[in-house]
């Protein structure tokens, strides 16, 4: 019988009832409101449960003074429904709680949601019932329910999380949570007020606490970031750009990176003065938009430490110079985490409000609460006689509200709250694997609480019911993600986790402000643009990583998972799709040479190096250029000789720019990157000659370069790799020079193209199948490729130096640089492997784009460094991120900076 005939209505349901509904939504705040909507527009027949009183949610339970939004309103809005934004005016650019609730009010009456809504309600259980395909719910007030889907819209911030001190209960005051603040305004006129913690609802409630209160005594933990909020009316460029194209303003916020229509910044903080630093800082600081100060400064603030410390460096200052007292000011001052890795926080006066005469501040660093007595708190240093408590304490985040439903039973009795013992697993934050017909709403895994979650929220609920619609169109009951899709997106997140620096800090995002919680980055990294196109790929890809069930044994699944790149790999290539660019190998090679020169224009610019020089150096039929890059400290350092990439017939010693820097930087060798000769002009085996030579002639002088006399080292990109390659065995037979060893990235080493990865990733990731083999043709003529200047893997191999081959799985080279490598090996050769999971060619060389390259490239140095017989240099600590398989030696703990 289909769900509809027998789905009966019972809002005022008995408690000995069972109410028979499609669709159950837990929740009536900004997600459960849209998900009624948009399910009974759909057809389906719905309920939704909420502990709560009334609408609102988050907006409902958070009523202490000074609660606001933190995006600003404009963007902190439904936007499913233009006439709905149009019978709506927001009255300040960050509106009060009271406001939001009032909008969330006027929303459930405008689509007389509250008929389905089921208040003071709390859902105690969840179970699923396999034979009737269908979740069964226990409330602790009303009738149980049973229903085909079950949708937790139970938010990310709406369990407050219990206070860890003991003693609160002898507490003869009256005690507090933001979390949960009474209906009724509270007078603090003439009281000893404590305010325990500094997260976002403190950092809020603090200044105006303080205005009333005798005495306000903040205990502080962790200092905060918070930026002035400058609140007042809405912007009106912004409202001007919105009303100018609503339609366009909403979608680019949907594909932006945070929800929020803002560009992408590419100014990289190096290419800055300090005084355009300062300059933009003091803009931000002046927008009082959180956003705006998260991303837009320079693109490197939230993802490299050095990037962000500058920018921290600046908040820092401001905190200086608005608190008077000094220790005061120093206690205030984040150090323990990068800027925006934790939430930074959006304040009216919160700083100034420490200049009081009536505000106290006390570092729980240096003096610990030791216990709340009745008549106050006792650190291990003092007493403080205290009338009211505020527990700003914070949230249980995005698995607290979750979990709370004790217990979640799945398929096969599966407990929800064993399956995510050491954290949370979903498949796109969505769904979770032996959990059918389950959904949760900006769960763990989604972008969530790093977004504007409005528009995080209309996303999910969009795609949750579309499917459920196209499901039931389709004849099926039942949807569950699949183990292989599951675990694909733990490595996926856990890939986007290594982009930003919120790894780095111990904050709710990783779950570090719950004592026992198992720690990792919970919300989304990749940012919402992205992770909805990867939404729209499962659908695109035929519910990719779900199998679909129902009546008479159907069934659909299309395992697999969604994403297998590195996010920013991902990023580029999608990037490189988008610019429909002809195949380089129909542009000749003049074109094809214009091409990579204009295209390198665009990238970001390399990070400064103690000197570069250029020079030339002679040949016994003329002369190459090359350009050195030599470290900032001082000298003489080990030499690298460097070949860089482009098939034998592109590029040029300039080409490779930034990763020649990025290894000049990190290994603190000399790198000289030799402009050899190109094909068609000189074909065959003029690079391979040239690039012995050129090696022979740096080596022998070394000391003239400024650089370390001895055995020099070979690296070298893709072509250039061979070239080094070659080199090596070269140097060898002719008697010199003495090579300390070769680091070959993305190399060619054979002229064979039946491995697997010339099929695998014959089109589709930049270096096809089709370009390998113009730069073959174009370089070496048939006859020729068979010999070991160009085909290094048919030469002898005993007896060369020490080697470190980097390949990459998206590679058509992959399998012949794993070759060479295992040859390397088995000819006696030391040789070390990094297979570097989910990058393609260029993932290495585009250095400040592929930021999931820093791992790898940080190795590359050390085996570098290890060549040059330099020490190992020390690690910075959460800074090592495993990039790929190793065939050899223990993981280097490299600094990833
Ligand atoms: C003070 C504060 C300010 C914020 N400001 C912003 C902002 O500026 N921008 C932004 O993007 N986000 C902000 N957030 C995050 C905010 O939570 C979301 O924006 C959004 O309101 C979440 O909506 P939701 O419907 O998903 O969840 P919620 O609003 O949290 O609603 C979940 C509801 O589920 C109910 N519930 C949970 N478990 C059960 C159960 N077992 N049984 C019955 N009912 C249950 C709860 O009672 C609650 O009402 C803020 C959060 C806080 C706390």
């Amino acid at each position: 019988m289909p769900d509809v005939m027998v789905a009966a209505r019972a809002s005022e349901a008995s408690g000995s009832k069972t109410q028979q509904v499609d669709v159950a939504v837990v929740g009536a705040g900004f997600a459960g409101l849209y998900l009624l909507h948009r399910l009974r527009k759909a057809g389906f027949t719905t309920v939704a449960l909420d502990e709560a009183g009334d609408v609102g949610g988050t907006w409902y339970w958070n009523r202490y003074p000074g609660a606001r939004c933190d995006i600003q309103t404009i963007d902190y809005s439904y936007t499913f429904d233009p006439e709905l934004e149009g019978a709506w005016k927001w009255s300040e650019k960050y509106a009060t709680q009271p406001e939001i609730l009032r909008y969330l009010g006027f929303v459930a009456d405008r689509y007389d949601l509250r008929r389905d809504i089921r208040f003071h309600t709390k859902v105690t259980a969840a179970t699923w019932d396999q034979v009737a395909e269908r979740w069964q719910l226990t409330t602790d007030h009303g009738a149980t329910i049973s229903c085909r889907y079950y949708i937790m819209a139970t938010g990310c911030l709406s369990s407050p999380k219990p206070p860890e001190i003991d003693g609160v209960k002898d507490f003869k005051g009256k005690v507090y949570f933001t979390g949960r603040w009474p209906h009724e305004e509270l007078k603090f006129v003439g009281k000893r007020v404590a305010v325990i913690g500094t997260g976002s609802s403190a950092i809020q409630s603090i200044p105006l606490i303080a205005e009333q209160a005798a005495h306000l005594t903040v205990f502080q933990r962790t200092p905060n970031f918070a930026l002035p909020a400058h609140n007042g009316p809405a912007p009106a460029e912004r409202a001007t750009l919105l009303e100018s194209d609503r339609a366009g303003y909403r979608e680019q916020a949907r594909w932006s990176l945070a929800g929020v229509p803002l560009p992408q910044q590419t100014v990289v903080s190096w290419q800055l003065s300090d005084a355009e630093r300062r300059e933009r800082f003091e803009q931000a600081w002046a927008a009082g938009d959180l956003v705006f100060m998260l991303t837009q400064l320079w693109a490197d603030q939230g993802v490299d430490v050095d990037g962000n410390a500058l920018l921290a460096e600046l908040f820092r200052e401001k905190i200086r110079s608005i608190v008077k007292d000094p220790e005061t000011a120093a206690a205030l001052t984040p150090y323990d985490h990068p800027f925006g890795s934790k939430r930074p926080c959006l304040d009216t006066n919160y700083y100034a409000t420490y200049n009081r005469p009536n505000v106290t501040l006390v570092n729980l660093r240096q003096e610990p609460i030791a216990s709340i007595t009745a008549s106050g708190i006792k650190t291990d240093k003092r007493s403080f006689d205290i009338d009211v408590i505020v527990f700003a304490t914070g949230f249980d985040a995005m698995t607290g509200a979750i979990k709370a439903v004790h217990p979640i039973t799945g398929r096969g009795g599966k407990s929800l709250t064993d399956v995510w013992a050491d954290g949370p697993q979903t498949y796109l934050g969505l769904t979770v694997a032996g959990f059918p017909n389950l959904f949760l709403v900006t769960g763990p895994g989604s972008p969530s609480v790093l977004s504007n979650m409005a528009v995080s929220i209309e996303q999910h609920v969009d795609w949750v019911v579309d499917r459920l619609i196209a499901i039931q169109a389709a004849g099926f009951t039942a949807i569950e993600a699949t183990e292989t899709a599951q675990t694909g997106w733990a490595r996926h997140m856990a890939d986007c986790s290594t982009l930003t620096l919120h790894r780095l800090a111990n904050t709710w995002y990783t779950g570090a402000n719950v004592p026992g919680k198992p720690q990792g980055v919970m919300p989304y990294t990749g940012g919402v643009g992205p992770y909805r196109s990867i939404c729209n790929e499962v659908v695109g890809g035929g519910m990719l990583g779900f199998r679909l069930t129902g009546p008479n044994g159907a069934e659909q699944c299309n395992d697999g998972e969604i994403v297998r790149l590195q996010p920013d790999v991902r990023l580029v290539l999608n990037m490189l799709a988008e610019m429909n660019l002809p195949p380089i190998e129909s542009l000749g090679a003049q074109g094809a040479r214009d091409f990579v020169a204009e295209f390198n224009k665009s990238r970001p610019a390399g990070r400064p190096v103690g000197e570069i020089v250029d020079g030339t150096l002679p040949l016994t039929d003329g002369s190459l250029p090359y350009r050195l890059y030599r470290p900032a400290a001082p000298g003489p350092h080990p030499i690298a000789v460097y070949f860089h990439g482009g098939g034998w017939v592109l590029g040029d010693e300039q080409s490779d720019d930034p990763l020649c820097r990025d290894i000049c930087r990190r290994a603190e060798m000399i790198v000289v990157s030799v402009g050899y000769r190109h094909a068609p002009e000189h074909r065959f085996p003029t690079a391979a000659e040239d690039g012995y030579a050129a090696t022979r002639w740096i080596a022998e002088h070394a000391a003239k370069l400024g650089g370390r006399p001895g055995p020099v080292a070979v690296a070298g990109w893709s072509a250039g790799a061979n070239i080094a390659a070659v080199t090596c065995q070269l140097a060898r037979d002719r008697g010199g020079p003495e090579i300390a060893g070769q680091l070959l990235v993305c190399p060619v080493t054979d002229c064979a193209f039946d491995r697997p990865s010339y099929g695998d990733n014959a089109a589709g990731y930049f270096l096809t199948r089709p370009l390998m083999f113009w730069f073959w043709d174009i370089y070496c003529s048939p006859a020729d490729r068979t010999d070991p200047r160009v085909s290094p893997l048919r030469g002898q191999l005993a007896g060369l130096p020490p080697a470190f081959v980097v390949t990459c799985e998206f590679d058509p080279l992959r399998d012949e640089g794993v070759a060479y490598a295992e040859a390397l090996a088995a000819a006696g050769v030391p040789v070390e492997q990094l297979q570097a999971r989910g990058h393609f060619h260029s993932s290495f060389a585009m250095v400040d784009v592929v930021i999931t390259g820093v791992s790898g490239r940080a190795r590359m140095a050390e085996a570098l460094r290890r060549f040059a017989g330099l020490p190992q240099k020390t690690a910075q600590s959460g800074e090592s991120i495993p990039q790929g398989r190793q065939a050899s030696s223990p993981e280097l703990n490299a600094a990833a900076k």
